[in-house]
């Protein structure tokens, strides 16, 4: 078959790839079972990153003599495998639903290490956290309200977090949808979360807040200012015993720096129309061609990063403010302990998709289109694209094109718009029929996050490596089982 004489200009952007991942690329015989017998995709996990990524935070934060207590936001991957092995790691956990929170106290897991920062709380997840002692972050006075109300019946008096925003960084208001605004919450606590207050059945016990950029300096500068506020509320006899800085800690995807920096100006320059696209029907991924002139920023996660974990959260707690103190010894200084909630940086390297080849063609434009047996909301996030190559697993015995094909893969939904990637990508060759393509480290919201099941299509399956044992094994991450969700009101169970 003819294949693309310009390939090798389209920019790569390789990933970064653990030992586990390339050993199972190698195993055709093992990838092949499993195939035939959960279909495809499939979603590969080992749960052994997972705890190298806990200790390195863990680390940094002993270094710093911090008291603290880390929590795996466990909204970014559904397996339960990752509840596991926090449980078994000493590792709290961050729910952020019903379920989430149910299935962790099925499990064992210790309530002291439980979070519920939800977004939204009902009655029964309320009673849920309240009988159990589950601590609570609460996000806005209607909530205190149904929590003091329940806490009331229960006859309980409750410990709980304030969410907070609206943090000043480099002179303005960091805008967020959750949260008490940080101007007026010590008002808020003093007036009506104290005994015989208001919500007399509510303790205030610390701050809880999560940013949704990436910069070290913001992050600095909320915990800093989270500390004048518990300066604040000390003098009135009110003490922070947590500041709770949520997730949102920095990971990086590729193996290469100048893969990145190559790839962004060459999206640019196609997007400008001065080379050939190197994205579908030429998305700019954010950036935009207005009147001749390029526009906007590209809208994908910061796939390549030099501080990532343990570095970022480094560089965060040394953070030098002007009178040269710094967050770490701040806290230090006040006894306040450091919460955390990392989700995908805690999941790095732990999980990969895989999907069969099912077909290959040639659109109108004349670029070769490869279809997997998947759907894009698979392999989803809420960045623009997945900016990582994946990785083809030739499974033919006998084949030996070696002409590299620049390609598009498209999926299973009957959408114009159903790319498994925007990007297109330069593979050795193009790949036959049944030949495997793996997207490496997608286990961060990739590949759960938005997983639709239209066409009633099932579910990705979602497999789990053991090598604990001599031998290695993959089973199953079986699905939470629930009894019967509680539908009557006030029904307690
Ligand atoms: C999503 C979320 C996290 C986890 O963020 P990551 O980017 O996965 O580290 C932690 N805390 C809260 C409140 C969140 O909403």
């Amino acid at each position: 078959m003819q294949t693309d004489p310009l390939s090798h200009l389209y920019p790569r952007l390789t990933a970064v790839t653990s030992p586990w991942m390339t050993e199972l690329f190698d195993n055709h015989s093992l990838l092949d079972d499993l195939f035939r017998e959960y279909g495809s995709p499939i979603n590969i996990h080992h749960a052994g990153p997972f705890a190298e990524n806990y200790e390195s935070y863990r680390c940094v934060l002993e270094k710093h003599r911090l008291d603290h207590t880390i929590f795996f936001a466990r909204k970014a991957n559904k397996c339960r495998i990752f509840v596991k092995e926090a449980k078994r790691l000493g590792l709290g956990v961050d729910t952020a639903s019903y379920r989430e929170l149910k299935e962790c106290l099925d499990l064992g897991c210790d309530p002291d290490k439980l979070v519920l920062t939800a977004a939204v709380k009902n009655e029964i997840l309320v009673r849920l956290a309240l009988q159990h002692g589950v601590l609570m972050v609460l996000d806005n006075e209607d909530e205190c309200r149904l929590v003091n109300r329940i806490a009331e019946e229960l006859g309980i008096v409750s410990k709980i977090g304030i969410r907070i925003s609206g943090f000043l960084h480099n002179g303005e208001k960091l805008y967020s949808r959750f949260g008490f605004d940080v101007d007026y919450v010590a008002e808020f606590i003093t007036s009506q979360l104290e005994s015989g207050n208001h919500f007399g059945n509510l303790r205030f016990s610390g701050f809880h807040f999560h940013l949704n950029s990436y910069s070290i300096q913001e992050r600095a500068d909320a915990i800093i200012q989270t500390i004048y506020l518990s300066d604040m509320l000390r003098k009135k006899g009110i003490s922070t015993k947590f500041i709770d800085l949520g997730g949102g800690l920095l990971m990086n995807y590729l193996a290469d720096r100048e893969d990145w920096e190559t790839f962004r100006a060459e999206l640019k320059k196609a997007v400008m129309g001065e080379r050939n696209p190197i994205t579908f029907g030429n998305n700019g991924l954010g950036y935009e061609l207005i009147n001749g002139s390029l526009h906007g920023e590209t809208d994908v996660y910061p796939y390549y990063n030099e501080t990532p974990k343990e570095q970022f959260l480094e560089a965060v707690l040394i953070n030098k403010t002007e009178n040269g103190s710094t967050p770490a010894g701040m806290l230090r200084e006040r006894n306040i302990e450091l919460r955390m909630e990392p989700g995908r940086s805690l999941l790095d390297q732990t999980g990969m998709t895989m999907a069969r080849v099912i077909h290959r063609k040639k659109d109108q434009r004349g670029d070769w289109l490869v279809g997997l047996e998947m759907n894009r909301s698979q392999l989803m996030s809420s960045s623009a694209d997945y900016l990582l190559d994946p990785i083809l697993i030739p499974m033919q015995k006998s084949a030996v094109d070696s002409i590299p094909a620049a390609v598009y893969f498209t999926g299973g939904y009957c959408l114009e718009q159903d790319l498994i990637l925007k990007r297109k990508i330069t593979l050795p060759h193009l790949p036959y029929i049944g030949d495997i393509i793996c997207f490496p480290n997608t286990a961060g919201y990739m590949m759960h996050f938005y997983e639709t099941q239209s066409h009633l299509y099932d579910f990705t399956t979602n497999l789990v490596i053991n090598e604990d044992s001599e031998e290695m094994s993959i089973k199953r991450d079986e699905l939470y089982k629930f009894n019967k969700f509680p539908l009557k009101r006030g029904v307690r169970h």
